[in-house]
């Protein structure tokens, strides 16, 4: 590799509430992360958000999306507040990227972590380990419908939903290439018996595809049975791949397995190279908290290590998990302030890989997605 390609550019949105806040913490370890791991970061903050948009009325311009399509990848806090009326950021800014970036696929990991406490009894960490591949940009969220009627009691919605084979495929191709780096198992989530349309399409795909990965077994699961047999047997499954809407359902699912929203990361990747992917924690700006420095980075800190991995820097990236763990090990059952956990586990990332911090093993979804980017 060489030194020009470990220069990564990144746009750092740190957004509103509790986003900046998580968002300093994952810059702490980064700073640690390119001191430890011999990589740099060129970095442009974008003020980008609720207050933003109040003073400006911007949300996702044609010069936003300009300057941020000079970077290799985004680092996203969180977009919310209750001054704006929902929905206006998250269409007009979060929609907006991922279709105007083509973020095709969202990736959630779902790990539950050792001293991580889960609601689900008798779960243990060894059987919860599996990678949620979203489609990101059609199906119900593509915003096509019509009101006829409105406001009578004849009123008629109508909600589309678009389902393209070249959409399907790209995400279907990256689900296969991130299984067969894995546990070599894909299993699709869908409602294939009723809505049959869509379904037939994701089907016929994922079997055309299945021909490519021989070693890759495949099976299927309808959404309503994922909801019942994800939090009792998570160790059935390694990578789901499913639609916008099923996926938006099933990934919060996840986040609730493995411990919450503060530990939850997730990738939003364009696999085409024409604009940068984005990566932020799953959770929202959470008002509650915001401002009182209590909220858990450890989401925003994994997301930073799925950039890192997305961008080639694989042993950063594991490291960074292996921290997070340690640092969540560490403080269970404490309440530890934002930013000193975010230091806490940029202090531990030089102890990574020594006898007093062995690298975290495990079908780690780092190395995996930097093995799946690559080929
Ligand atoms: P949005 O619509 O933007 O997703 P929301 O209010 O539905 O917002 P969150 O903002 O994610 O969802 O907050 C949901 C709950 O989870 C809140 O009570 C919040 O305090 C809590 N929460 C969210 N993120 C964290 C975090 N990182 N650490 C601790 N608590 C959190």
């Amino acid at each position: 590799m060489t030194p020009e390609s470990r220069t990564h550019r990144l746009a750092i949105v740190p957004g509103d509430g509790i986003g900046p806040e998580v968002t300093a913490s994952a810059l702490d370890v980064l700073n640690a992360a390119e001191a430890t791991f011999g990589f740099t970061t060129e970095r442009e903050t974008f003020a980008a958000g609720a207050q933003h948009y109040r003073a400006t009325g911007e949300l996702f311009s044609s010069d936003i999306a300009t300057r941020l399509r000079a970077h290799d990848a985004i680092l996203f806090g969180s977009m919310g507040d209750p001054s704006v009326a929902p929905g206006v950021l998250e269409r007009g800014f979060i929609l907006a990227m991922r279709q105007e970036f083509r973020q095709a696929v969202n990736l959630r990991p779902v790990r539950l972590y050792p001293g991580v406490e889960t609601p689900i009894a008798g779960l243990t960490p060894e059987r919860c380990d599996l990678v949620i591949i979203r489609e990101n940009t059609e199906g119900a969220y593509v915003g096509r419908g019509s009101t006829v009627h409105a406001g009578t009691p004849m009123a008629v919605a109508v909600q589309e939903s678009v389902n393209t084979r070249a959409g399907i495929e790209r995400v279907v191709d990256y689900a296969f290439r991130l299984a067969s780096v894995r546990r070599k198992r894909l299993t699709l989530c869908h409602k294939t018996n009723i809505l049959v349309e869509a379904g037939r399409l994701w089907q016929e795909t994922v079997t055309d595809l299945a021909a490519r990965y021989p070693d890759v077994e495949t099976d299927y699961v309808h959404v309503d049975a994922m909801c019942f047999h994800l939090p009792i047997a998570p160790e059935r499954f390694d990578v789901v791949v499913t639609d916008n809407l099923f996926g938006d359902i099933i990934t919060d699912l996840g986040a609730v397995i493995q411990g919450g929203l503060g530990v939850a990361a997730s990738a939003n990747l364009n696999l085409d190279g024409s604009a940068p992917s984005m990566f932020e924690a799953i959770h929202g700006s959470a008002p509650d908290i915001a401002g009182q420095g209590i909220a858990n980075p450890a989401g925003a800190i994994l997301s930073l290590a799925l950039c890192l991995a997305h961008l080639g820097e694989a042993q950063a990236a594991c490291a960074i998990e292996t921290a997070v763990v340690a640092a969540l090990g560490a403080t269970a059952g404490q309440r530890v302030g934002t930013r000193d956990l975010g230091r806490q586990i940029a202090d531990a990332l030089a102890h990574v890989g020594t006898p007093d911090l062995p690298l975290l093993q495990g079908g780690s979804v780092m190395t995996a997605m930097t093995l799946a980017a690559r080929s």
